[in-house]
């Protein structure tokens, strides 16, 4: 018999997990090693370590211990916004007219917005217990430099974020959520470094890109003493942080004997993809059950469904390590779609892997029917979602309209990253009939794709 499912399920404090899962140690295929991008050797520890912090380093490269324990000031600080609640999605089954189940895990529920804050912690926190000053990064959106802004806050680390330039201007307000937290956050280019300098002299004017402003938080992070540059994705650690969103999701399903067939996340990076399917996928590695998982991307950046498994350059100023992944090119520029955080080349190192083995399964979708899902949601369910995670929302539909074809009952699981406040910009060009949709020609990605480095 199953249990009555409510409309939100929240664990106890005492049924979330204290160990993060490590999907690496499950996979028979392991991600390619990072390369030294000079000598194109696997990266060690030592190496890493210039770059990241120690304990982080060595999370970046082991993919061996299926669980690793959650220090006790992280459980602290998770617990402030966590547990997160599935939600049994009623509302929408029932405009949608769907024999289908639908829940989907939100991880909006903290000022930050977004998933992101359970990495950002994470990486605060080994920065503070190595006795570091503080750390760097970029920010396009602004999402990933909030979540790191809270972080830092928590434990009076120094936190210098480095804003593209025209998202800067055009989300003032995300900007003062930053500094109420401290963070001294500087538009990028800027006349604070050197690449900076040299950019701003080249092309004056210039609104910005990520590219440049990962260029200028890595100098100042290297040439800066005590400081450390950190990443909201992609990497192999932060999808370690993020599998906290996968462990809960599949303690709440456990606990009502909640089996999902299909389980669905946007993907930019790839690190809430990567998070919520994780333990999900350790349990279909050793074949104790079977999902079927898509990852959403935007048709404008479609690194999985027509980029090219490849070593590429993880930033564009090619100063980081190597990663083999798929990837657009390191000098992909997407056209302006309003899914900031999907806006990235390349893809996790992890789920590109799983996703070359035939493990998961990869859709592109236009903006104009993201947003469309996304208004469908926001009324029936009340939660404003952030573009990014209506891509996700736009597959869970399609997958649930399939079933009304069909009279399949299929439960449908995804994850609804964050909210979208402070992309009303986006949501007003869509009320106006403004947005468009543009995607990109296969000469565009075939010529960028022929810069990839050959070696
Ligand atoms: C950053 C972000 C994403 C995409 O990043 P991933 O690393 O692919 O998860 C998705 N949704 C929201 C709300 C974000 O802020």
């Amino acid at each position: 018999m199953s249990k009555e499912i409510p409309y939100k399920i929240y664990l106890e404090e005492s049924e979330m997990p204290k160990q993060w899962y490590n999907v690496r140690a499950d996979m028979k295929n392991k991600p390619a090693p990072l390369l030294n991008p000079g000598t194109h050797e696997p990266m060690t520890v030592e190496e890493l370590s210039g770059v990241f912090c120690r304990e982080l380093a060595e999370q970046e490269l082991n993919d061996k211990d299926p669980y690793i324990d959650i220090p006790q000031e992280i459980l602290d600080f998770y617990k402030m916004y966590r547990p997160s609640p599935l939600v049994r999605a009623y509302c929408l089954e029932k405009a949608l007219g769907t024999p289908a189940k639908i829940y989907y895990k939100f991880e909006g529920n903290n000022t930050s917005g977004s998933h992101k804050l359970n990495s950002a912690i994470a990486q605060a926190y080994y920065a503070k217990k190595q006795g570091l000053k503080g750390v760097t990064t970029e920010t396009g959106a602004g999402q990933w430099g909030t979540a790191l802004s809270m972080a830092c806050a928590y434990l009076g680390l120094d936190c210098k974020v480095y804003m593209v330039k025209v998202s800067y201007e055009q989300k003032p307000f995300r900007r003062e959520v930053m500094r109420t937290y401290g963070a001294d956050v500087t538009p990028s280019p800027s006349n604070t470094t050197n690449i900076g300098r040299k950019i701003l002299e080249q092309f004056p004017g210039t609104t910005g890109s990520l590219g440049c402003a990962i260029s200028e938080a890595v100098e100042v992070a290297v040439s800066s003493e005590g400081y450390r540059y950190v990443l909201g994705s992609v990497l192999s650690q932060v999808l370690l942080h993020q599998s906290v969103i996968g462990l809960e999701t599949m303690a709440a399903c456990d606990k009502y004997d909640i089996k999902p067939d299909v389980i669905i996340g946007c993907a930019g990076g790839g690190s809430n993809l990567g998070g919520l399917i994780s333990p999900f996928m350790g349990r279909k590695l050793r074949g104790e059950a079977d999902y079927e998982f898509i990852a959403v991307e935007p048709a404008s950046c479609p690194s999985l469904t027509r980029g090219k498994y490849a070593y590429d350059f993880c930033d564009t100023g090619m100063v980081c390590p190597l990663a083999k992944m798929y990837t657009l090119g390191s000098g992909f520029i997407p056209s302006a779609n309003h899914a900031g955080g999907l806006r990235y080349h390349g893809m996790s190192s992890v789920v590109s892997q799983l996703y070359d083995d035939g493990l998961i399964t990869a859709r592109s979708v236009e903006q104009t029917s993201v947003f469309e899902a996304a208004e469908k949601f926001a009324r029936v369910e009340g939660i404003l979602p952030a573009p990014e995670s209506s891509h996700a929302i736009r597959v869970a539909i399609d997958e649930a309209l399939k079933c009304k074809e069909t009279g399949e009952e299929k439960t449908i699981l995804f994850g609804l990253t964050g909210t979208g406040y402070f992309d009303m910009v986006a949501y007003q060009k869509y009320n106006d009939h403004e947005m468009s949709d543009y995607i990109p020609s296969d000469e565009e990605i075939a010529a960028s794709l022929a810069k990839l480095p050959k070696f």
